[in-house]
């Protein structure tokens, strides 16, 4: 009988209700590698009951733009797809959370109960790294579509009441971490505050300040020096405030201590790196010190060549270009190099290692502005911002929500969600 006997009701992607107890292929995570793999399965797996795909939600949010929904620019619903259409035809979805996995005995555990796999794809994607305990009740997180909702209040009541009771820092934002994320939302606040002092009418009305604390001397030490250039350049431009050597060392309501300098600050967010999601950082294999899980030349775990690890919860050390970062590019190309890999051994054909190409990178800087490295070659400014908006499109996958987000961007001069 195949695992995903019918008792019922439909998950979105057409499957069944009840939890599958056994499947060939199961994967974990129906994010930016999992929904790049369902769509590149090939014809053996795509028979019914053959690849089960568990996520503990049944909408996929698409990280990369909830800066834009913080400022009020995009609607959340044009960086949220739902999995079904990602899904439909091509394998089955259990909507659960998966609590660990029993390597030795080929099992995950879920919330709804036990799978066992024949290969198994963890794509878990990663969680950001909290503050310290004692600074993390003063920090607004940064991870989730929900984080940027809870932004967008803050912003928006910090803007609103401070005429009526004016305190210091009251238009403040500190922005804690200067990696891409609060590269992006820095220069993302700058453009909003430019926005509403031109919605307030009055001249004389002062902007949100925006303040972006790092701890080392770089902005984006990941990436080529160029980018930390013109980063430190375009934002200070746009007004931001890059305050380089300023750990954070302590916080309160009022504001943030940062490279021994207070800061008044009403709203403050901590947006200073990722780890891998705990369920990775939990298995007893070999990991980096974010969590990452180390994996081979086909992507799967020493000892256990049935399990591919991929993603942003995944070490590849690749031979040319080093480490591999947790970015979106890495994502969809091990998603589809892992579906094929399983397709060839169960044909019994020769597997080639993963072979990463490296495509450049790109950092928003604004809605005109960008800054970005593809193939190699350096770019800055309108053309930089237009290739940055046409890759996230391309990963967006979802024909409604790229139709959503372009009209949204489109429609950007009408006004922002979320503020006056
Ligand atoms: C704010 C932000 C901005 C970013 N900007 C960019 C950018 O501009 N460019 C870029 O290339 N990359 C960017 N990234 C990184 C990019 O989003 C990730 O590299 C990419 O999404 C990783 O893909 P993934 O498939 O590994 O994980 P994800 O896409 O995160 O998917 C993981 C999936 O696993 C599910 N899951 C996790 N744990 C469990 C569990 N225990 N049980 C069940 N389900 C689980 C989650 O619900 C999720 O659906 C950004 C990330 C963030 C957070």
């Amino acid at each position: 009988m195949p695992p995903h006997a019918e008792h019922g009701g439909r998950d979105p992607a057409g499957g069944p209700l009840s939890a599958p107890t056994r499947a060939r292929l199961v994967v974990v995570g129906v994010g930016l590698a999992g929904t790049h793999l369902a769509r590149s399965l090939p014809p053996a797996l795509r028979r019914p009951g053959e690849v089960l795909v568990v996520d503990r939600s049944d909408r996929y949010v698409f990280a990369p733009l909830i800066h834009e929904v913080a400022v009020g620019r995009l609607h959340p619903d044009s960086v949220t797809l739902p999995v079904g259409p990602a899904l439909r035809g091509r394998c089955g979805f259990l909507r659960a959370e998966v609590t660990g996995v029993d390597l030795e005995g080929r099992l995950l555990l879920t919330s709804r109960g036990e799978i066992s796999y024949e290969h198994l794809v963890l794509a878990p994607g990663s969680e950001p790294v909290p503050p310290p305990r004692r600074l993390a009740p003063h920090f607004l997180p940064f991870h989730t579509l929900e984080d940027a909702l809870r932004l967008r209040e803050a912003l928006a009541a910090a803007w609103r009441e401070h005429p009526r009771n004016p305190v210091p820092g009251g238009l403040t934002v500190a922005v804690a971490g200067g990696g891409t994320t609060g590269v992006e939302l820095a220069a993302e606040l700058a453009a909003l505050s430019r926005y509403l002092r031109r919605r307030s009418g009055r001249r004389t009305r002062p902007g949100l300040r925006v303040v972006l604390l790092e701890a080392t001397g770089h902005l984006m030490g990941w990436l080529d020096p160029y980018f930390h250039r013109v980063a430190l350049e375009e934002l200070g431009r746009m007004g931001v405030e890059v305050r380089l050597h300023s750990p954070v060392e302590d916080a309160s309501e009022e504001g943030v201590l940062a490279g021994e300098k207070w800061l008044p600050a009403r709203v403050r967010v901590w947006t200073a790196g990722v780890r891998a999601s705990r369920l990775v950082r939990e298995l007893l294999v070999p990991q980096d010190s974010a969590g990452r899980a180390k994996v081979g030349t086909h992507l799967t775990l020493a000892g256990h060549p049935d399990v591919y690890v991929l993603g942003d919860a995944a070490l590849r050390e690749d031979p040319h270009a080093g480490p591999l970062p947790p970015t979106g590019s890495v994502a969809v190309q091990q998603g589809p190099y892992a579906a094929r890999d399983v397709g060839r051994r169960l044909r019994g054909s020769a597997r080639p290692p993963f072979r990463f190409v490296d495509r450049g990178y790109a950092v928003s800087l604004g809605p005109e502005n960008a800054v970005a490295s593809p193939f190699g070659r350096r770019m800055r400014g309108a053309p930089a911002q237009a290739l940055y908006r046409s890759v996230l499109l391309y990963y967006l996958r979802g024909r409604r929500q790229r139709l959503l987000a372009a009209s949204d961007w489109a429609m950007e001069r009408m006004g922002r969600l979320g503020f006056p």
